[in-house]
């Protein structure tokens, strides 16, 4: 249950809120504020700006609390990343859910958590550190962020440790690329029981992802060239068991949609 809530103006005073432990970012909410039997403080993100969307160069640029639903209409989204979007949460939930959010609390089966670990998206996080506020406030004067960038590969499978005191302000994703989003699903609208993304970069670069099972999104392949996809798509789900399917459905299934990629930019 949310028992304290913050609605801060400015970034300054929410990195601020965020150095206690126990205040937790709201994006969206759709999560946060579901029944639970813990107390939650909350710092609501809101008020801060962070709904841009941006081209820089040959990459986007998408503040935090872009909604899932904002993302998919912008005419700025690629189009495969648009499958992947629809798949991961209805209307409602997509209205409020933000790219933030649901980067910190999808599961393996997410198709946008997939989506963008194929894409090498980078996570921008800020925060201030106990002794620059304790300088700032001897000094008056405005404390300077800390600012990292990390890739979403290193952050998924560690996401709780690096989010202690942290916010993420921005996504950020290449646009130059071919990326393509492929899928099985029990019903055209379910989340995928096997998803895969690709992305390819003008290099020849070509990483694969994989989604539908799990605790996380899995990286099958970052290779030099396409070569190989299939055999890292079905060696990556070898042990990928459960109430949805048997790892060796989704071995053989996976190198088919690793296939239906290569061949869908080719
Ligand atoms: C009916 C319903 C069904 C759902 N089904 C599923 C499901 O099947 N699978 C699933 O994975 N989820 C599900 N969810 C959860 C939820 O919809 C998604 O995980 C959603 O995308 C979370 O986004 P949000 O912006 O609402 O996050 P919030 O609820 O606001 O926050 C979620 C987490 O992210 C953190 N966070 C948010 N923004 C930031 C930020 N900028 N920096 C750092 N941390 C941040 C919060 O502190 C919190 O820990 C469901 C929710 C509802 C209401």
């Amino acid at each position: 249950m949310i028992t304290t809530y913050h609605r801060p103006q400015t970034l300054t005073e929410t990195l601020t809120l965020l150095t206690n432990l126990n205040v937790r970012p709201l994006g969206g909410g759709t999560l946060l504020s579901r029944p639970q039997a813990d107390s939650v403080e909350v710092v609501d993100l809101q008020s801060l700006g962070l709904d841009f969307i941006n081209k820089k160069g040959n990459d986007l640029e998408l503040g935090a609390t872009v909604t899932l639903q904002q993302f998919l209409e912008s005419e700025l989204c690629p189009e495969a990343l648009k499958t992947a979007i629809k798949l991961e949460a209805p209307i409602n939930i997509r209205n409020s859910a933000t790219v933030a959010g649901t980067l910190v609390s999808c599961d393996g089966r997410s198709p946008f958590g997939t989506a963008l670990l194929a894409l090498d998206a980078k996570l921008e996080f800020k925060s201030i550190n106990k002794l620059e506020l304790a300088n700032m406030e001897v000094e008056s004067r405005e404390p300077k962020h800390d600012v990292n960038i990390i890739g979403i590969g290193e952050f998924l499978p560690m996401r709780s440790d690096h989010l202690k005191r942290k916010l993420i302000t921005s996504i950020i994703i290449p646009l130059n690329t071919k990326f393509t989003f492929e899928f099985v699903s029990r019903t055209p609208a379910d989340k995928p029981i096997i998803c895969a993304a690709l992305n390819q970069w003008n290099s020849g670069r070509t990483r694969l992802a994989l989604g539908g099972y799990g605790t996380s999104p899995i990286l099958a392949m970052d290779g030099t060239e396409s070569e190989g996809v299939e055999a890292a798509a079905k060696n990556a789900y070898h042990e990928a068991s459960d109430e949805w399917a048997s790892a060796e459905y989704r071995m053989d299934v996976s190198a088919v949609l690793a296939k239906r990629c290569i061949e869908s930019i080719s």
